[in-house]
């Protein structure tokens, strides 16, 4: 552990959402000093930080200040600039690495990268022009997926290409830019895996998760996974793999598909906590957070034991259609966890919070977050 950074250092993060909020509440709690980084004021992750500072994701000057005043930078967004996180590292070590979210915050890299070590993946074709849609068409077939290579989240720049869709307005929709095409799986269910790498090289994860989505963004995690053994350990050791051969120091979800045959392809990274980890929060002795603290800053690994069965839910814009949703009546759920991300927009398809229960059983914990859900979105009527 010589050289690691201790409680009382200063932990810089390279933009200021949800998930640097509660990584700050990670790291606050163990004694760090938590600095944000992003254009925004009174952020998510800058109202629980001891340090908010404003600047442009290109003005490399702030980038380098930034990272002078603090002992390690890490991001919890990953449209960071290649020449952002290398401005950061003249002054202190960024984890993971700039290279890491190189790859993985553009689809043509990421899937190339996957392709080229092995990883099972959507047949899939890189598509650089208006006129090499029709092509690359013709030869993955319909139903696709049309997505923009870059920026894309949460179903973001992508579209379904159907038997009779028009192909000009599908490339306009995706952006009229470098773009994937890939096959449409009509996968039996999404899972994924969140896990870890320390600085020594140590890999821990938390396990295999189910993951339903709504409108292409994640709406409910039930954890763990009721998968069978051989798709558990197939979905570890792929995770596992993807670590090592990016060399990853911190926290990296792989999300999957999972066919009625029982093979996973891997549909895409985050080189961070994630969403489908949030239930670690609350149900694991050491969460997501935690743990992307920990392996930047070159401590142990914790444990990723799950103490109960959990289930997360998502709370977005949607749920504020009709008014404030009742807090009061989540509030008198005692098994009920709250998570507030403290935006002041609640605009539809935004992620504001979530919920997360424990229970008996993972599918008991899903029927419960899900009827708390609408029982606060009823209450706000
Ligand atoms: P993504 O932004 O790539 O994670 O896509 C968001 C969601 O869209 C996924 O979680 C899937 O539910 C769906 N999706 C994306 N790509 C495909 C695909 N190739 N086949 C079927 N569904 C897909």
């Amino acid at each position: 552990m010589s050289g690691a950074i201790l409680p009382g250092s200063r932990v810089g993060v390279l933009g200021s959402g949800q998930l640097g909020r509660m990584f700050a509440i990670a790291a606050r709690r163990m004694g760090y000093r938590v600095h944000t980084f992003s254009p925004d004021y009174d952020t998510p992750t800058g109202q629980v930080a001891d340090v908010e500072v404003r600047g442009q994701w290109d003005d490399l000057d702030a980038v380098r200040e930034f990272a002078r005043n603090v002992d390690v930078v890490t991001f919890e967004f990953e449209n960071v600039s290649s020449a952002s996180t290398a401005a950061a590292a003249e002054f202190a070590p960024v984890r993971p690495d700039g290279s890491v979210l190189n790859t993985t915050q553009n689809r043509k890299r990421e899937k190339r990268f996957l392709a080229s070590i092995g990883i099972p993946v959507a047949p899939f074709e890189v598509v650089e022009s208006r006129d090499a849609l029709d092509a690359a068409v013709a030869r993955i077939g319909r139903p696709s997926v049309l997505k923009s290579a870059g920026f894309g989240y949460d179903g973001k720049g992508q579209s379904k290409i159907m038997a009779d869709t028009d192909l000009g307005a599908a490339w306009t929709g995706a952006g009229g830019n470098e773009c994937v095409l890939e096959a449409f799986i009509h996968f039996e269910r999404e899972v994924s895996v969140v896990a870890a790498r320390g600085l020594d090289g140590s890999f821990e994860h938390f396990e295999v998760v189910e993951n339903s989505h709504s409108r292409h963004i994640l709406d409910v995690t039930t954890a763990p996974a009721i998968v069978p053994d051989a798709v558990r350990r197939d979905a570890v050791e792929i995770t596992r793999c993807i670590f090592e051969r990016l060399g990853v120091v911190g926290v990296l979800c792989v999300e999957f598909f999972l066919e009625s045959s029982g093979r996973l392809l891997v549909n895409e990274l985050a080189p961070r906590p994630h969403n489908s980890g949030h239930f670690t929060f609350d149900a694991c002795v050491t969460s997501q957070f935690e743990q992307q603290l920990r392996a930047v800053c070159g401590l142990p690994l914790g444990s990723t034991v799950q103490l109960r069965p959990a289930a997360m839910a998502n709370l977005l814009g949607d749920l504020w259609a009709q008014g404030e949703p009742d807090w009061e009546s989540v509030c008198t759920m005692p098994d009920v966890k709250l998570h507030l991300y403290g935006k002041a927009e609640p605009r539809p398809g935004r992620k504001m919070g979530h919920l997360t229960v424990l229970a008996d059983s993972p599918g008991e914990a899903a029927r419960r977050v899900v009827a708390a859900r609408e029982r606060c979105a009823r209450g706000g009527r």
